[in-house]
């Protein structure tokens, strides 16, 4: 039996960081259609430059450019056992898509309040090699501005600036009731507490996967 996960809620309420954990722990790859976008971005491909303005704003790429990007994705092998997608879907037509093509054993939704993603996502830096998160309060590299895992330069992210945080949490709120209703009626939705350490919150999903 395959293992497949959605991670939904706000952004800041440490989807990323749980799913590179959980991945690890289940042995299914951990799939993350913002870090997909942001390697395209950075690689400069055609893709990147279609959602390059998109993604600084915080608003969502069109929903036929992300189910697209996640249907290929689909394709690799590694999947076979199960996978985490962590940020997708964002919107109810991506959930429907989805769903086209496989079949969900959860959607594990984040809840956490807004001040304390406020405070996350400000203090958020992201290596520009490897992708690896850390924090300023909580996490921090041991170098200042250095990644400890691959010496990278760590960086802000632009949509982790107080504009673009707005609209994020904005467009997160538009779109996120449909979704959580959706997977609510067909019983798939399960709730955690995000407001934990990333490792309780590990184990919150694991406790709900039995
Ligand atoms: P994330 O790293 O998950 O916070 O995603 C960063 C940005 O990538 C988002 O603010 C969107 O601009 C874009 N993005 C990632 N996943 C999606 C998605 N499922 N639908 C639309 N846009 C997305």
């Amino acid at each position: 039996m395959s293992t497949n996960l959605v991670f939904l809620g706000p952004p800041g309420a440490g989807k990323g960081t749980v799913a590179a954990l959980a991945a690890q722990k289940l042995k299914i790859p951990h799939i993350s259609t913002g870090d997909i976008f942001r390697a395209n971005v950075k690689n400069k491909t055609e893709l990147g430059r279609q959602v390059e303005s998109i993604m600084a704003k915080g608003e969502y790429v069109p929903d036929e450019v992300t189910n697209a990007l996640v249907k290929e994705r689909f394709k690799e092998p590694d999947i076979a056992h199960g996978y985490i997608l962590d940020g997708f879907p964002r919107t109810l037509a991506q959930a429907k898509a989805l769903e086209a093509f496989s079949v969900l054993t959860a959607a594990v939704n984040f809840q956490i309040n807004e001040n304390e993603v406020i405070r996350r996502l400000s203090g958020r830096r992201i290596c520009s090699a490897c992708g690896a998160g850390y924090h300023m309060e909580n996490m921090r590299p041991k170098t200042e501005g250095v990644c400890d895992k691959c010496g990278g330069s760590l960086y802000l992210r632009e949509d982790d600036k107080p504009e673009a945080i707005k609209t994020r949490l904005k467009v997160y709120h538009e779109s996120a009731a449909p979704l959580l209703n959706y997977y609510a009626e067909k019983n798939l939705l399960k709730n955690i507490n995000a407001e934990s350490s990333p490792e309780e919150a590990l184990q919150q999903i694991l406790d709900l996967l039995g």
